[in-house]
Formats: structure tokens, C-alpha cells, sequence
């Protein structure tokens, strides 16, 4: 079941936190005793390099609510980085959770190499893509073992170069039982930058076909973040990216921004062409700036 962790953070993030983004697998075992979802479709995606992301006119509301997505149309080629930014609440999130198909468009359709996602099962999905949500998600056991769920076969090298990418060293070199330290309820607390650098090892293990980096370095420092960030970009180079984030300096080397308001897409380009444009992105950025 370790393939349902990022699922179930993604399910109750943002409607109430699991003791701080911390839970172990007692709690897990817990929360998957209903039945989570029922799997049907293709169980393997075709091919293996980097997916090429489609919406269509994708419309979306969380039940009982009202449309949180409106009509949102967006391509990404394959190993290009889009960025999406626009004021909390437009819809950022849940594009990532109907990509990562933990809930599905009430209109219009998403589409991967092609493909309508809900052609493949979710797994299929989800083995294909790597995100880094907001509040990620630690289990009781090694730093290790949290890094190296999503690939069991990784060499103690490969995770030495993830950690290495995420800016973790440090952190592991002043921890006695180093790589081994036991996080979680009850072992080691980290810090909430910690934990998104867990995560971004996390995702840099996983070698994805995509990945999803929401909020990914909001909890680090500048040049932290600066650092982690430059990584990310020789790691990701040449594998599809979809980058959300509310610093913008994070993101504005994206190939591509799309700028969410109200469940829609209003503004699209690069850094340089949007604040020529001096809409809404340029807002933000001006806002941004003069605050630094
Ligand atoms: P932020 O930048 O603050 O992370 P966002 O753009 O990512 O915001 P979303 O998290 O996608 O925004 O949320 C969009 C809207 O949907 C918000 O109004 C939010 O309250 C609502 N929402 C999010 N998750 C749920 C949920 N599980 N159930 C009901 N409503 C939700």
C-alpha cells in the first residue's frame, strides 16, 4: 500500500493536517481500512520517456461544492516546465490532484501522451509521476526508507545522490545513526524544510515520466531554496515538470507560466512575456519585488 501515501496526504490536505504532516504506518493502516478506490483500466502506461500533459476544457468541483475548476485548457510537451501561479485558493492544487487522478473532472478531459488518463488505472499514473505536495507526508522509519519507497531497487549510491540533490547532506552528516535516523511520530522530528527535502530526495529517486512540485521549496530560505531549485533543474531537465509556487522568483525560468484565476486560465507565457502584457502576473511580480 506504500503507493497510496502521497494519495492520502493529498486527500486530507488542506481539509485538516495528519499530526503535522507526520504519520506512521499504524495511523495509515488506519485510515485504509475503507476501501480507498476501485482500480480499473490499463495497468501499465505505454513507452517510458517523458509524458507529454494535456487538459482539455476541464471543468472540476470538489462534491457539494461549487466549480473550483472552470474550463481549464493547458498543454505541456514532453519534457518542457509550466508553471502555475495565481492567488491561493484558484485551483492550483486540485490540477495536481486531478492529474495525479486522485479525483476526476466532472467535464472535459485530461489526456497523457495522447491518452485520456482514465484510460490507465491510477497506479499506472501514479508510478509514472513523481509530486512533491505541499505537506508531505513521513512514515515511522529511516530517512532511509523514506526516500527509497518508490524504488525498492535503488543502490545506497543512487540514494546518496538524491540526498546530495536535495540539499540533505548537512542534515545527515550531523545525525549519529546518519541516513538511518528513525523519523516520524515517534523518532525524529524534522522541521517542515526537512520534510520537503525528504520529499524532493523522495521524488528525485523515483526517476518519473513527470513530475509535480507543488509549493516544493516554500518552507527553505532563499538561497536554499536558490540551491535546491538550480538541482532540480539539471535533474528535471529533459523530463516534464509542472511547477506550482506562490514566490515567483521560484518559477520564473519556467518554458511556460500559466497564471490561474478563478478556476480558469488568464494569462500564458514566459517570465518576460507576461510582464510586458502587465496583467496579472506582472501584479503579482511587482507586488513581489518591492516587498524584497
Ligand atoms: P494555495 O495556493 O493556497 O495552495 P490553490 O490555488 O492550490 O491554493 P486549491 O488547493 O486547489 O487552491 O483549492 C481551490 C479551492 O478548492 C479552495 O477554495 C479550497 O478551499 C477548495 N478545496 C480544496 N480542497 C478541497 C477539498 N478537499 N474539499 C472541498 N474543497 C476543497
Amino acid at each position: 500500500f506504500l503507493r497510496l501515501i502521497e494519495p492520502i496526504r493529498f486527500l486530507f490536505g488542506g481539509v485538516g493536517r495528519l499530526a503535522g504532516g507526520l504519520v506512521d504506518f499504524q495511523q495509515l493502516l488506519g485510515l485504509l481500512s475503507e476501501p480507498v478506490e476501485l482500480e480499473t483500466g490499463d495497468p501499465v502506461l505505454p513507452g517510458n520517456g517523458p509524458l507529454t500533459l494535456e487538459f482539455d476544457r476541464v471543468a472540476f468541483a470538489y462534491p457539494g461544492r461549487e466549480n473550483v475548476l472552470d474550463e481549464i485548457s493547458f498543454k505541456v510537451p514532453a519534457g518542457r516546465a509550466v508553471a502555475l501561479v495565481g492567488a491561493s485558493g484558484a485551483g492550483k492544487s486540485t490540477i495536481a490532484r486531478l492529474i495525479f487522478r486522485l479525483y476526476s473532472p466532472d467535464r472535459g478531459a485530461i489526456f497523457v501522451d495522447g491518452v485520456a488518463i482514465d484510460r490507465f488505472t491510477p497506479a499506472a499514473i501514479r508510478a509514472a509521476i513523481a509530486i512533491v505536495p505541499q505537506d508531505t507526508v513521513l512514515f515511522h522509519d529511516s530517512i532511509a526508507a523514506n526516500i527509497g519507497f518508490a524504488r525498492p531497487d535503488a543502490s545506497a549510491a543512487e540514494i546518496d545522490e538524491a540526498v546530495c540533490l536535495a540539499g540533505l547532506a548537512p542534515l545527515i552528516e550531523r545525525l549519529p545513526d546518519g541516513l538511518e535516523t528513525i523519523v516520524g511520530e515517534r523518532g525524529l522530528k524534522l522541521s517542515g524544510g526537512e520534510k520537503q527535502r525528504v520529499a524532493i530526495a523522495r521524488a528525485i529517486l523515483k526517476r518519473p515520466r513527470l513530475f509535480v512540485l507543488d509549493e516544493a521549496t516554500s518552507a527553505l530560505d532563499s538561497a536554499t531554496e536558490r540551491t535546491i531549485l538550480d538541482n532540480l533543474a539539471r535533474t528535471t531537465a529533459g523530463v516534464t515538470t509542472i511547477m506550482i509556487a506562490h514566490r515567483l522568483s521560484a518559477i520564473r525560468a519556467a518554458n511556460e507560466i500559466l497564471v490561474i484565476d478563478h478556476g480558469r486560465v488568464v494569462e500564458q507565457g514566459n517570465h518576460a512575456e507576461l510582464l510586458v502584457r502587465d496583467g496579472l502576473y506582472a501584479h503579482m511580480w511587482r507586488a513581489q519585488t518591492e516587498h524584497s
